[in-house]
């Protein structure tokens, strides 16, 4: 049995403008599941109707804990088929940490090769830390390329809990796990397993990541969710209360 998670570090709300909840009834979920600690993280410009981005400037305005539970912002940011960020410098700045993550409206897939050129190009900002579902066959990736460059960019892979409730979406979801999780073992790189919740309901839903890794015999040394404090070593972060 793998230790409780203590974090959900990828969740997004109404500014996401395809997400339903507030940060307020985000955290009140994470409260009643027993996490200490919740990352929100809007979507970036690219995809339909999420935020303007001055919204990330204005993020200190929310309190750093509520309902008990502390509060973060990162944001889910595109990677760019040139190989770029699709948040400004100017507002990465504000962000606890980035997500960097290929995302079909604002990406076309231009091969296993490329998609992970472009993607690890993402990698190398100093504020991204972690990259979402990378999972999807509709835009393949090179594991045998990837997990090295994760070790290498000091950069954490996700399991996604939410792509296991879409195959279709994300094809080849379990399969790629199969294949990435194990290199990670291999070269030591950390996972964190994220809900993406799009709404309160989903907020610290892990079980379907949680049976993979457990059926591959998954390292609970490298699983980020495990402790607050291997998260915030992880992304370099001194709470101030
Ligand atoms: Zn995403
Ligand atoms: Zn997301």
């Amino acid at each position: 049995m793998l230790p409780k998670f203590e974090l959900d570090i990828h969740t997004h709300t109404i500014a996401s403008g395809h997400a339903y909840g507030t940060i307020r009834e985000m955290a009140q979920a994470a409260a009643e599941r027993e996490l200490k600690l919740l990352g929100i993280t809007e979507h970036a410009p690219g995809i339909p109707g999420t935020t303007d981005p001055i919204y990330f400037g204005n993020l200190r305005a929310v309190p750093s804990h509520l309902y008990g539970v502390r509060v973060l912002h990162g944001s889910e940011i595109n990677v760019m088929n040139d190989g770029t960020l699709s948040l400004d410098e100017r507002y990465l700045k504000y962000l606890n940490y980035g997500i960097v993550g290929i995302h079909r409206p604002c990406y076309t897939d231009v091969g296993r090769e490329k998609n992970t050129e472009n993607l690890i190009s993402c990698m190398r900002h100093p504020k991204v830390f972690f990259v979402s579902h990378p999972d999807d066959d509709h835009t393949p990736l090179n594991y045998e390329k990837l997990v090295p460059a994760a070790k290498e960019l000091h950069v954490a892979l996700e399991v996604n809990n939410s792509s296991f409730a879409k195959p279709d979406y994300r094809l080849n979801c379990v399969a790629n796990y199969e294949t990435m999780l194990p290199l990670c073992m291999k070269y030591r790189v950390p996972i964190v397993v994220d809900s993406d919740a799009h709404d309160p309901s989903a907020v610290g839903t892990f079980e379907a990541a949680r049976a993979l890794l457990e059926r591959l015999d998954f390292d609970p040394e490298l699983i980020l969710n495990t402790s607050v404090d291997k998260f915030f070593d992880f992304i370099w972060y001194t709470p101030a209360d």
